[in-house]
């Protein structure tokens, strides 16, 4: 029957596919922030500005002294599926990079105003890519200037579901968070509204970085956790077990330089704790664990907030002794009882 009719398959135009990928890694403001931060660390930057503007409805501007982007790829960071930082499949399984989908940036510019200026290593000037014209520019000395400018104008039914200007703000500044402590020999600074709202130095160590980020938290005392077994690495902080509620929230993982939320680990946390302090322990953490590239899948969701472990009962027993002894060393010759 002819009402029984749809209409033909049809191809989507580039624009539309950028925009329908762009619903799952920009979800936000801070979604923006997050993606070209992480493209400032991945270009090697020490110095890297954050600015601002309406929550980032209006405008956000990333500037960083990294490696920049030559001229003549300009055009090419913008489109989708094209990056630097992958060639093939074995490179992707040992990913050191943040990036590696070549999709950010095409998903920026398919639902805002995006220009770029990049002054590349070794290249006499900086050029600038807006609405596609490439200029020479007066842009930075070195690395690389993006601007983004009206987010969501082109999708207004994403744009109806922002929050108020502080709640966005607030999540630019849990974003940067992560990205800062993941990085602590970068200075970060953030304006919002054109006011400067943190300067984080460059330090030396992590921790530094820790408990410069969350003085609070740590407050009520903390362990430095540092164990190596078979290839694994367990870095950071462990707050000491308290019953009292623990101010500010600090539960922080980072699996190879990502801050992800992950299952296993946190559980393996939760009973290290429960080990040395019965009853309603308040596990206070900012861990870095470090496994090589190939014993972690980062490719299962395009905002890499997960990740999939080869080998996940190996994982959790590690990250459960390396916890359980920093919180409680054993001591040969003494009483179990002796514990915290
Ligand atoms: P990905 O990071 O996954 O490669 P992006 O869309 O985020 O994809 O970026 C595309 C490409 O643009 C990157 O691979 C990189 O070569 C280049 N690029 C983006 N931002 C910067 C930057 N701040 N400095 C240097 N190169 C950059
Ligand atoms: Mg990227």
């Amino acid at each position: 029957p002819s009402e029984n009719r749809r209409p033909p398959i049809r191809e989507l135009s580039s624009e539309l596919i950028s925009q329908i990928a762009a619903g799952e890694v920009i979800e936000r403001p801070a979604s923006v922030v997050k993606e070209l931060v992480e493209n400032s660390v991945d270009a090697g930057a020490m110095n890297i500005e954050v600015r601002v503007d309406g929550g980032g409805l209006k405008r956000i501007v990333v500037t960083d002294d990294g490696c920049g982007i030559p001229k003549e790829e300009l055009p090419l960071a913008l489109k989708r599926h094209a990056t630097s930082k992958i060639r093939n499949l074995l490179d992707l399984e040992n990913v050191a990079t943040l990036g590696f989908r070549g999709e950010a940036l095409a998903s920026i510019d398919s639902v805002s105003a995006v220009t770029i200026q990049s002054r590349a290593t070794g290249s006499e000037r900086a050029w600038e890519l807006s609405e596609g014209e490439l200029v020479p520019s007066a842009g930075p000395q070195q690395g690389t200037r993006i601007e983004v400018r009206d987010l969501f104008y082109k999708t207004p039914a994403r744009r109806k579901f922002m929050k108020s200007e502080a709640t966005e703000n607030a999540h630019v500044v849990a974003q940067l968070h992560r990205v800062a402590l993941a990085n602590p020999a970068v200075r970060f600074v953030l304006y919002q509204n054109g006011r400067q709202t943190f300067d984080l130095e460059a330090v030396e160590t992590q921790d530094e970085r820790i408990v410069a980020l969350m003085p609070r938290a740590f407050e009520g005392g903390y362990r430095s956790v540092d164990r190596e077994e078979s290839g694994m690495r367990l870095t950071g902080l462990v707050g000491l077990p308290t019953l009292s509620k623990p101010k500010g929230d600090a539960q922080y993982l980072f699996v190879n330089g990502r801050f992800v939320r992950d299952r296993t680990c946190a559980h393996a946390v939760r009973q290290a704790y429960q080990d040395v302090l019965h009853g309603q322990a308040q596990p206070l953490y900012c861990l870095f664990l470090t496994v090589p590239a190939a014993e972690v899948d980062v490719n299962v969701h395009p905002t890499k907030t997960e990740v999939r472990f080869r080998n996940t009962q190996r994982i959790h027993s590690f990250v459960d002794r390396a916890v359980g002894e920093t919180l409680a060393p054993p001591r040969t010759g003494e009483e179990e009882s002796d514990r915290l």
